[in-house]
């Protein structure tokens, strides 16, 4: 079977999640092609979800251009699709004089990419903006624009609202090879994978750490990729939500960072290391190992910066590569100087979450100086009508929620307080979740403190019934991770 499309996007992480939302509003088809069976399975689902305000980058580098920019866009982001974003602001810690110079650089590496309202701050005012932080600071760069997100929260909703709007999502199609006409055909590029072959006339490289694989598979730019591995932990929910906190900024990494979520945990992200790929089955997967080392060294370097963090209220630690181009620390977003109408977003490393709107934003320019025509549809729809969350709606939404169909009053994750009406809902969204974990990623069933311990068989449950399928059938994320072998308890 092969399907024809004006455009095909390769792999569905948050940049080309963000990129079909951009051109979606385009009358174009576009096909979304994914190795994985659900949405943001690499390096999305495995970060931070800092929304970095961008004085970081180099000056001039593609990444300080789509930073400061991605970081601006995130208010209309995620009021039109409905994900939940915290401008927090942010501190940099310092404790001597040597970071204080260090703070200065990065203040006009900032002003210089556009970053607003940066300041250097002493002791009282750092106690004034996050209690908690160090006591031995003696000095910070204040930053009132950084945020947070939920990294694939903002993928899933893109995704959702670029399909509600005409976008076609194949899932678990894994690009195999790429054939490329010259005759100046409307369709120039076929794609061959096992869910069938895609034709189609533009062609989007946002393959993450297979971004190479697919440059090469085209006959376009050879690019190797750095696996720049980084273990995160992630703490139970605190009272209060807390402010990211950094250190001082390494050459090749920000350092350890202590930051609040947006539903309230606190996160310890990340290490970096270059570390071979793991066992890898899709492209997907980088090496996703966590090393005693490197948990340790987040655990240390969190408590310096907040010294009264209980590093024992660990509920989970994980890993994830960013995808690196060898011998550049910068992006690369632009159309292939080989390979006329292939366009690429590759070597997406940090800080790619928080540039994703603009990345999205870029390409489309980028598109628009090749020549390829974009007219706007009169019936795009920008907003995306976010599900109802039942832990966070007012009393009185709840009991109209329970009213409506008494599933929503059947709580099956006790620790995030998910009932089995969200869960259903989460399966039967457009793309819907068909894994354990992908209704983890859309409601939270399984994401709190006893980490699904409760709750898992009765999610089974619940999709083995929406899919149509037996329990044993039903998988923990892609495809061979079974969970069941015999008859579940209580369950016909
Ligand atoms: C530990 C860690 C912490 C981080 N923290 C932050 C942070 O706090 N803030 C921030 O801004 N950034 C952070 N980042 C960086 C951020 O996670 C990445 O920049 C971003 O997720 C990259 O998204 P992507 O869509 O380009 O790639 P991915 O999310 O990796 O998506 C690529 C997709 O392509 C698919 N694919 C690959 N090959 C093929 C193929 N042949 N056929 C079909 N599909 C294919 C894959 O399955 C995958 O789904 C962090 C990264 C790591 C690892």
């Amino acid at each position: 079977m092969t399907e024809t499309f004006d455009i095909a996007i390769v792999g569905a992480g948050i940049t080309g999640c963000a990129i079909a939302r951009q051109l979606a509003r385009y009358d174009l088809s576009i096909c979304v092609v994914e190795a994985a069976n659900d949405i943001a399975l690499g390096a999305s689902k495995a970060n931070g979800g800092l929304v970095h305000a961008g004085y970081d980058p180099a000056p001039g580098t593609v990444k300080a251009q789509v930073n400061a920019r991605g970081c601006e866009l995130y208010g209309t982001w995620s009021r039109e699709l409905g994900f939940l974003f915290c401008r927090t602001g942010s501190m940099v810690l310092g404790f001597n004089d040597e970071d204080r110079a260090h703070l200065e650089k990065l203040r006009q590496n900032g002003l210089a990419n556009g970053v607003p309202e940066l300041s250097i701050v002493g002791p009282d005012r750092i106690h004034e903006l996050e209690p908690r932080a160090s006591a031995d600071a003696t000095c910070a760069l204040w930053c009132p624009s950084t945020g947070f997100v939920d990294p694939f929260e903002v993928a899933i909703d893109a995704l959702e609202n670029a399909v509600a709007n005409g976008v076609t999502f194949m899932r678990s199609a894994s690009v195999e090879a790429i054939e490329v006409t010259d005759s100046g055909e409307d369709a120039r590029f076929t794609l061959a994978t096992p869910a069938g072959n895609v034709r189609c006339r533009y062609l989007i490289n946002t393959a993450g750490n297979g971004a190479a694989d697919i440059s090469h598979m085209a006959g376009a730019e050879e690019f190797h990729m750095v696996w720049r591995q980084g273990n995160i932990v992630v703490l139970d929910k605190e009272p209060r939500t807390l402010m990211p906190l950094y250190p001082v900024p390494t050459p090749v990494s920000k350092g350890v960072i202590v930051t609040g979520t947006v539903h309230g945990n606190t996160v310890i992200t990340a290490t970096a290391a270059v570390r071979e790929p793991g066992d890898t089955q899709t492209y997907a997967r980088a090496n996703t190992q966590t090393y005693a080392s490197d948990v340790n060294a987040l655990l240390s370097g969190a408590r310096k910066l907040v010294p009264d963090l209980d590093t024992r209220r660990v509920v989970r630690a994980f890993a994830g590569g960013r995808p690196v181009i060898q011998g550049t620390n910068d992006f690369f977003i632009g159309q292939s100087a080989v390979v006329p109408g292939l366009f690429q977003a590759a070597g997406i490393q940090s800080p790619g979450v928080a540039s994703a709107p603009a990345i999205a934003e870029r390409m489309e320019l980028v598109m628009r100086e090749a020549g390829v025509e974009l007219h706007e549809r009169a019936d795009w729809n920008p907003i995306r009508r976010a599900p109802d969350d039942f832990d966070r709606a007012p009393l009185a939404r709840k009991e109209e929620l329970i009213e409506s169909d008494p599933a929503w009053g059947q709580i099956v994750c006790r620790c995030e307080t998910v009932p089995e009406a969200e869960i259903v809902a989460a399966i039967r969204r457009q793309p819907g979740a068909v894994s354990v974990e992908g209704v983890k990623r859309r409601c939270r069933a399984g994401m709190g403190r006893c980490q699904s311990g409760f709750c898992q068989s009765r999610v089974v449950t619940i999709l083995a019934r929406e899919l149509g399928c037996d329990p044993s059938e039903v998988l923990l994320e892609d495809a061979g991770s079974w969970l069941v072998e015999g008859p579940l308890k209580g369950v016909r």
